[in-house]
């Protein structure tokens, strides 16, 4: 009832504004945001009775095709109930006759749907509370630019380098200007922005915030990134992975934990100790099957090679930019709440709630078990021998998505943090994915995923 009072005044605003209508949004499998968008006289009701939705989204594979591929989404019959989260309600700032709202996924009788990958998280962060477990997230968004209408971006790339330099940005400056304004009017905190390494590639990392709005955030941020790029005649990719021998676009997923507001990733020596040395040995430890998840898709699976500073190897280092698992500590300067651990096999193609939930149940259970933390590594292993890495017992992260499902499945912890349903959908829709790319070359692959994120 409060909400419907919330949405019927939040409807009168907006539409005294100028806002006609609302995206009701959220990501599917494949990390791919999908909406309807509403009037905005019809909030209030969408935000009492939902609207309604194939229940097929479930099985949605990264090019649209409907696999049907999971018992219990194997019919064209079901529909579910999309309902807005009211109080993440904003005004678009780069498409101001619209607002954006993410959406709960529900059954028509009101009920969580088991398929709603939010309610996914939302379970995992109720979990840390009764703990005693808070966390704080962010994502880092990297993302290629290009003029719009390209095929491409290595062929047409949208600035020139140098990688890191004020210059390459000078082309982009409205570019530049509208996300600076327009993240800021959105309600979402950037950190920092840069041109970075890879091919005509920029990144902007939000800030820290609780889990289920630093997944809501990564979602609004795509919405508002494509918005002012098409409004300075560029288009952006989020792919995993813009031409294969350039670097890929990594969404870094930053996590913290506390407990009674201090935060256990904070150690002397440049190491966590304690529960925070249990918590980044749960993500080590859950690696393989959390990056089944986190970096799902086919083109992910070609990003993570060595040498990219997008992590090939199971291990972890002290702000090592090879490392999968980058321990960032807290300093003097910096404070205690500084630190925390950087997951670099996260990208655009995982579903941002279920990345989270996975990697904050992980962490939760290496609190609990408390397995031995390894020794840093501060080099890259993807430069020793075979003998070198056996020797110091570094594996390589699953490379295909056959293997990513063999490590999910090999760690019930991780498998059944989405729950039967939810897992026999997400690996349908990878196998439809994996089926159509061995008829492909890994050219036709990256070109295929280009602009879906
Ligand atoms: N582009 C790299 C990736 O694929 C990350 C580079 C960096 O360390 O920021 O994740
Ligand atoms: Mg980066």
């Amino acid at each position: 009832m409060a909400m419907t009072k919330a949405a019927s005044a939040a409807a009168k605003d907006f539409a005294a504004a100028g806002v006609g209508g609302v995206h009701l949004a959220w990501a599917d499998n494949n990390g791919i945001p999908r909406s309807r968008v509403v009037p905005i006289a019809g909030l209030a009701d969408a935000a009492t009775r939902g609207v309604g939705a194939t229940s097929l989204f479930a099985v949605f594979d990264s090019r649209d095709a409907i696999t049907y591929g999971h018992a219990g989404l194997a019919t064209p019959s079901g529909d579910i109930r999309l309902v807005p989260v009211v109080d993440r309600l904003r005004r678009l700032a780069g498409q101001p006759a619209l607002a954006w709202a993410p959406v709960r996924q529900l059954t028509k009788d009101g009920e969580p749907w088991p398929y709603c990958q939010r309610a996914v998280l939302e379970r995992q962060v109720a979990e840390g509370t009764r703990r005693g477990l808070e966390f704080r997230a962010g994502y880092e968004l990297e993302f290629a630019v290009a003029p719009a209408g390209s095929t491409d971006v290595v062929t047409t790339p949208g600035h020139p380098g140098p990688a890191y330099s004020p210059h390459a940005l000078v082309g982009l400056d409205g570019f530049v200007a509208a996300l600076l304004h327009d993240f800021a009017a959105n309600g979402l905190r950037i950190g920092q922005l840069h041109a970075e390494y890879g091919v005509a590639q920029l990144e902007l990392s939000l800030a820290a915030t609780d889990p289920v709005s630093a997944a809501d955030d990564q979602l609004l941020a795509r919405q508002t990134i494509h918005a002012a790029a098409r409004a300075h005649g560029l288009a952006v990719s989020f792919a995993p992975l813009v031409g294969l021998g350039a670097a890929g676009n990594g969404w870094h997923l930053h996590t913290s934990v506390r407990r009674k507001g201090r935060n256990l990733l904070d150690g002397a020596e440049n190491t966590p100790e304690g529960d925070g040395a249990g918590y980044l040995a749960g993500l080590l430890r859950d690696l393989p099957a959390l990056t089944a998840i986190t970096a799902p898709s086919v083109p992910s699976t070609l990003r993570l090679r060595p040498g990219y500073f997008a992590g090939a190897y199971a291990f972890w280092g002290v702000e090592n930019r090879e490392a999968p698992l980058r321990y960032v500590p807290g300093t003097p300067l910096l404070g205690a709440d500084h630190a925390n651990v950087e997951l670099k096999t996260s990208d655009a193609s995982a579903n941002p709630y279920l990345a989270l939930a996975v990697v904050l149940a992980a962490g939760m259970a290496g609190i609990e078990d408390a397995p031995a933390l390894p020794e840093p590594i501060g080099e890259d292993p993807g430069g020793w021998t075979d003998g070198e890495r056996e020797t110091r017992g570094v594996r390589r992260l699953p490379a295909d998505t056959a293997e990513q499902d063999a490590a999910l499945l090999a760690s019930p912890r991780i498998a059944g943090v989405l729950g039967d349903e939810l897992l026999g959908a997400f690996r349908a829709v990878r196998a439809s994915d994996a089926a159509w790319a061995a008829d492909h070359t890994a050219d036709e692959i990256v070109a295929a995923h280009l602009w879906r994120y």
